[in-house]
């Protein structure tokens, strides 16, 4: 899965997200890519969150859409990654997944279960991508 976020210079945010889908997933599966919130959501006012993983289980959750929702009440973007995918580790704890949440003004986090991820990040004052590890 690649799931990207971008603000533009306006401060709007976009993102998307692209999967080939989930290892041996069966013939016309439709998965968590194309459902908002779940691997992908955004809100000018807000900031965006992008999500990999066991597709099957994390769509039950809208993950994204929650990172989004814990923003707008204030939470900073790693709490609200953490609290999304601690939600879906209570119910399913063998769950494999990962999630990125950017707020408008930039602030960036990722949170994950079951593996280690990394996303990586730009803005106009680097001069590179840098790539950021979080562990679960
Ligand atoms: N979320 C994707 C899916 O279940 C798989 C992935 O993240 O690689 O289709």
């Amino acid at each position: 899965t690649i799931s990207m976020a971008v603000i533009d210079k306006m401060g709007h945010i976009a993102v998307g997200t692209s999967t080939n889908g989930a290892t041996f997933k069966i013939p016309g599966r439709v998965g968590d890519g194309p459902i908002a919130g779940s691997s992908a959501y955004a809100d000018d006012e807000v900031g965006a969150c992008g999500a990999t993983g066991d597709g099957d289980i994390m769509m039950r959750f809208l993950p994204c859409y929650q990172v989004v929702e814990s923003m707008r009440r204030g939470m900073e973007p790693k709490d609200a990654a953490a609290d999304a995918i601690a939600r879906i580790a209570r119910k399913y704890p063998h769950f494999v997944g990962a999630v990125f949440a950017l707020n408008k003004i930039g602030t960036h986090a990722g949170a994950c279960h079951g593996w280690t991820f990394q996303y990586s990040v730009r803005n106009p004052s680097m001069d590179d991508v840098e790539i950021f590890t979080v562990v679960p």
